[in-house]
């Protein structure tokens, strides 16, 4: 008897095509091509309708024919649809027609993208009958791991670059995972745990896991679209760690059209990265095919990935749709967050300050033009990254408790700056 898979049909090679059972393994034995799980679009089509997604409860699992589970999901059963909001006073201060955030800041359990690809990998992980789960991570993807591999009874070994922020560390920590920290960058404790994965047999999200875990990005797109009325954006602007956001949410436009979800239309989707860690925008900029590793020095951890694992598709998925990209400075990045945060009341990390300033940056130079209408991607909460803007925030002012000290406060503060 064949072996329910839902939707999936195989792994198949990005490269040369070849298929492969759906297990935990990702790569091509012949061409070392990353391995991508394939569907069958015609049974898909043929079941799925605007209707039935909109029956089913607002998460991200409304989508999931779309998504590389076999059967319902069991962890992270409430991720996803998160607010798409307008944002008509950060148009209006960066010179666009129409603007929209897709909030990820609230995303549930750990409040950034990570807990959709988790819930994919986690609720996959078990499927495939594994109890022990891990991760290589930036941050959040370690929260999220942690988090949701407690809720599911699994037990977590998750692995940092040593020098993280605090909060991203305790945030991993405080759910009882196995946290361990690796003295060295990003793409060192990628290259242990690809090794660790090998000898233990364990589900590592992003390594074994990658092929089910990078899918769970899609939803964002599917989001998106839904929230827009069914209609694709004409300019979407992604912040790029690894590169795997950009690429799934490119899918995901084009697996809406193509299922006649959306109507047909052109789009861009724009990358963004810190000057800091800018391998992939540095290729795009200069109309290169490859990116040129790069040692990170960023404030933007999250997104410090000095060989990204998707860079090639993520310029391709650019050049393929016409798009742009482009980095932004340390300073460009706080700046970024407070903008957002004063126009619109929402507090991003520092992927989400890359994300605002670049798409400052691609607006005022006309690649995104000024009578067009954008979503930012904006993939986790500024609670998690506090020490890059501590001390950037003006001053704390503080006054005894009676009520002269304040009317001498207020006073001063209005001969400053006149209020009207
Ligand atoms: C991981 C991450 C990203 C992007 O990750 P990709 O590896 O490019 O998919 C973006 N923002 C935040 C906050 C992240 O944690």
């Amino acid at each position: 008897m064949e072996k329910h898979e839902g939707f999936m049909k195989a792994l198949k090679c990005r490269e040369c095509g070849r298929e492969y059972p759906l297990a935990a393994t990702h790569v091509c034995e012949f061409d070392f091509g990353p391995l991508e799980v394939a569907y069958d679009y015609d049974r898909i089509k043929k079941s799925l309708t605007r209707a039935l997604i909109q029956s089913r409860p607002q998460t991200m699992w409304r989508y999931r024919e779309l998504l590389p589970i076999a059967h319902e999901p069991t962890v992270g059963t409430q991720v996803g649809f998160t607010p798409l909001v307008k944002a008509d006073r950060l148009a209006k201060r960066l010179g666009i027609r129409e603007l929209w955030i897709k909030n990820d800041t609230v995303n549930y359990p750990t409040l950034s993208f990570k807990d959709r690809v988790v819930s994919v990998a986690l609720s996959r992980a078990r499927e495939l009958g594994f109890k022990i789960v891990a991760c290589a991570s930036t941050g959040n993807l370690a929260n999220s791991v942690a988090a949701n591999a407690a809720a599911a009874g699994l037990k977590a070994y998750v692995f940092i670059p040593s020098d993280l922020e605090q909060s991203k560390i305790v945030n991993s920590q405080v759910y009882g995972a196995q946290v361990i920290g690796i003295k060295g960058h990003y793409d060192e404790v990628n290259r242990l745990c690809a090794e660790i994965a090998g000898k233990f047999g364990w589900a590592f999200v992003n390594v074994n896991m990658r092929p089910y875990y990078a899918e769970g990005s899609k939803s964002m797109g599917f989001e998106i679209i839904e929230q827009l009325g069914w209609h694709v954006p004409q300019h979407t602007v992604v912040c790029m760690a690894s590169g795997s956001l950009l690429t799934k949410i490119y899918k995901s436009y084009q697996e809406m059209m193509k299922l006649g979800l959306a109507p047909e239309t052109k789009f861009h989707v724009h990358g963004a990265q810190a000057t800091g860690c800018s391998p992939i925008t540095t290729a795009q900029k200069a109309g290169l095919d490859f990116f040129k590793p790069v040692k990170p020095n960023t404030i933007a951890k999250s997104l410090a990935i000095g060989t990204p694992a998707d860079g090639f598709y993520a310029l391709r998925a650019m050049k393929e749709t016409a798009s742009n990209s482009d980095d932004v400075t340390d300073d460009e990045i706080r700046e970024g967050i407070k903008l957002l945060a004063e126009c619109e009341g929402i507090f991003a990390e520092t992927a989400g300050g890359v994300t605002v300033g670049v798409a400052k940056k691609l607006i005022a130079s006309g690649r995104i033009p000024a009578n067009a209408s954008a979503v930012l991607c904006i993939t986790g909460n500024g609670l998690k990254t506090l020490d890059a803007v501590v001390g950037h925030v003006g001053r704390l002012r503080e006054i005894r408790p009676n009520l002269r000290e304040f009317e001498t406060l207020l006073h001063t503060e209005t001969e400053a700056t006149p209020t009207h």
